[in-house]
């Protein structure tokens, strides 16, 4: 088949299953999948039908505003459409539609009014001679269905108003968090099916033919437009909004007029951190255009205006398929197997793998090759398989069969502790990765040597252990005749690398690569022994008195130190150049209330918190990042959560930020006598 009979056919079904969710989402409140999966297969059949406009259907949901009218609801035809909003997903698409409007407007800086997107339903009331007469839903954006009888249960919504001219004021009707969770557990109780989020518990409550349901339901809403706002004298739809609010009508308090996009994006990342705290739930933020003048000017599409844009927060879960599980064996000769999914937008991002962990984690959540999973990502946070969608499993999916033997060097794998292992020194794979973890930012952060580069000077036989970096710039012949090198690159590279033989002490054992040693405990070993000699020299007594190194860790330092092969490595590495000395010891500090104090810093203070963090370390404090009974104090800000719960249970003294200041100031003046 060619590529245009493949879009012709994928085109064809994206129309005919999102005219299905459609369906199910707007006229049954009953969604068969998450919004953010509607959301991606919408976006693909708008890119395919903007590749080959020819083949949009009359049908396809993108040329339509999504409701459509229930039998059983008197019709209503609104005087204006009600249209839906453009969305976008990250802030690069934020950016843009700021340029498209100072573009069409001529203006260097617009004024918008940031709002939250409330996750309900949009309903419009209608006032006549100060009473309200009519309240709808949007329908399918033309015509909607008559809701006035359970529009008047909403106990907020003002029944008269001081303004005696006809009036429409559009907004959305919600279910606040606390309603949804009580609703939901007494229908639990009497077995009734659960409401799948606030949006649909809405719907389902304001569209039910009786009225006495709806009462039920402890409903409410938030006013956000005035349609005819120009009509009635206003020239900004913050002005309209500040008259409705005199008049009665609950607006949303979070609103914010910014000016210019700078702050739209600062109201953006706030909303990030707000989101989870608010009341009712809101599924990402409206941008709109101020000045009222500028509407007609800037236009709208068939479905949306353009003067406003919806930004949907990056959804945190997302459905793909399993197309693959890689087995990748690290530098210590761990077995990791990780997922290769079908590429999903999640949180922002586009994924297409996970980590599978090890094997257990395979079995216990019975993930195979061609499962559809949820995939869950919030924040910064790795990307993680959360389940395996059953009732979507394929009858040729088959059980995954872990490997038994290495499938880079064929040598047995072993368990240990429940992980599985390679461990044969001479693994390529193994090798391969020590190379990468010693050229990488976390080590000796060789500037250009990136991972297929060393693959491919490891295949040569170039590149083989540590030391070989450093005798790389004899082989330039070699090299230049690799694919993407040229002289530029070749210099480059050799400057990175003559670069790093200069590195400091701590990125010199992180690159070494000593199981247990991390960031930060090579600047615990690099402070206190000063050069790698003096470290590979001391007692297993020694290292295990050390603050942040453990029995286990000081155990796998010898070991390490032991090994005749690593001896010879940092021989190789001592004679090529390579610097073995503490460059910045830190000056001791002199006794004072937080030398030797182990503390925990948690919620929000006025200063980043590394700077806090600095200050403390400076005075010969030790940061941790957990709080246990070993803790001395814990620094608390505003919003602290478990650690000070922790801190509380344990009897642990916690400081506020204005109780510490003085007791730092003081000995840090001491440090200065
Ligand atoms: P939308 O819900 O993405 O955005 C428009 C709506 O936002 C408005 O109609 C209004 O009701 C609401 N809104 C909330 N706060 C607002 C504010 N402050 N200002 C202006 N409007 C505000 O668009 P839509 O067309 O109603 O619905 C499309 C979305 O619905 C999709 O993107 C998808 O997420 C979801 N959907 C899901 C399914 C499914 O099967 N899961 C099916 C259809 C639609």
């Amino acid at each position: 088949m060619d590529e245009f009979e493949k879009d012709k056919r994928r085109i064809e079904e994206l129309t005919q299953l999102l005219n299905r969710y459609n369906r199910e989402y707007y006229v049954l409140d009953n969604p068969s999948v998450s919004d953010a999966e509607y959301d991606s297969l919408m976006e693909e059949l708008e890119l395919l039908e903007r590749k080959h406009p020819s083949l949009k259907s009359k049908i396809s949901p993108t040329n339509r505003v999504g409701g459509m009218v229930s039998e059983g609801f008197e019709k209503v035809v609104h005087k204006k459409y009600m249209l839906s909003i453009a969305d976008v997903f990250n802030e690069e698409e934020l950016v843009r539609f700021d340029e498209t409007i100072r573009r069409l407007t001529g203006l260097s800086q617009v004024d918008y009014m940031a709002e939250v997107k409330i996750d309900g339903l949009a309903c419009s009331l209608q006032y006549e001679d100060g009473e309200l007469v009519q309240g709808s839903t949007r329908g399918d954006g033309s015509v909607g269905e008559d809701v006035t009888n359970n529009v008047l249960t909403i106990k907020s919504i003002p029944v008269q108003i001081a303004d005696k001219r006809s009036l429409e004021v559009r907004g959305e009707v919600y279910m606040p968090k606390k309603s949804l969770l009580e609703l939901n557990g007494k229908r639990e109780e009497t077995g009734e099916p659960l409401f799948a989020n606030a949006r649909n518990a809405a719907a389902g409550s304001l569209r039910q033919l009786d009225s006495s349901v709806t009462a039920k339901r402890k409903l409410d809403a938030f006013w956000y437009y005035v349609p005819d706002a120009r009509e009635l004298g206003f020239s900004r739809h913050s002005e309209s909004l500040d008259y409705i609010a005199k008049l009665g009508f609950r607006t949303n308090p979070e609103r914010r007029l910014v000016h210019g996009i700078k702050e739209v994006l600062s109201y953006v990342h706030e909303y990030h951190e707000k989101r989870p705290k608010l009341p009712y739930d809101i599924d990402g933020l409206v941008i709109k255009v101020d000045d009222l003048s500028l509407y007609d000017t800037i236009g709208y599409t068939m479905k949306t205006p353009k003067w406003e844009i919806a930004y949907k927060f990056p959804p945190e879960q997302q459905i793909t398929k399993v197309e693959d599980i890689l087995i990748t064996v690290g530098r210590t000769g761990r077995v990791v197997p990780t997922a290769c999914l079908a590429p999903v937008r999640v949180a922002g991002s586009l994924i297409s793998r996970a980590t599978l962990n090890n094997e257990d984690y395979i079995k216990e959540k019975d993930i195979r090759i061609g499962d559809y999973v949820v995939l869950h990502k919030a924040g910064d946070v790795i990307p993680e398989v959360e389940k395996v969608l059953l009732e979507r499993r394929g009858k040729d999916v088959v059980p995954y069969q872990f490997p038994k033997t290495c499938p880079y060097c064929q040598e047995k794998l072993v368990r240990v502790q429940g992980q599985t292992y390679c461990q044969n020194e001479h693994c390529p794979s193994r090798k391969i990765n020590k190379l990468i973890f010693f050229a990488s930012d976390l080590a000796m952060d060789i500037d250009g040597m990136g991972d297929k580069l060393i693959e491919a000077l490891f295949n040569q036989g170039l590149l083989v252990r540590t030391p070989d970096f450093y005798t790389l710039k004899d082989h330039k012949q070699e090299m230049m005749l690799m694919d993407g090198i040229g002289e530029k690159s070749f210099s480059s590279l050799m400057e990175a690398i003559e670069k790093s033989k200069k590195n400091d002490l701590p990125m010199v054992l992180c690159g070494l690569g000593i199981p247990l040693v991390g960031k930060k405990t090579a600047q615990v070993l690099a402070d206190h022994f000063q050069s790698l000699y003096a470290l590979m020299s001391s007692s297993l007594a020694e290292l295990s008195s050390l603050s942040d190194v453990g029995e286990q860790t000081a155990k796998t330092i010898s070991t390490y130190f032991e090994d005749p092969k690593n001896r010879e490595d940092i021989e190789l590495l001592r004679q090529r150049g390579v610097n073995f000395l503490l460059l910045h010891p830190k000056k001791k500090a002199k006794e004072n209330f937080f030398l030797g104090k182990k503390f925990v810093l948690t919620g929000t203070i006025s200063v980043p918190r590394e700077v806090m963090t600095k200050r403390i370390e400076a005075l010969g404090g030790i940061s941790s990042s957990s709080v246990s009974k070993k803790t001395d104090f814990v620094l608390a800000g505003v919003e602290a959560g478990s650690k000070l719960d922790r801190a509380k249970s344990l009897g642990i003294k916690v400081f506020s930020e204005e109780e510490i200041l003085p007791l730092l100031q003081e000995a840090e003046k001491s440090q200065q006598e």
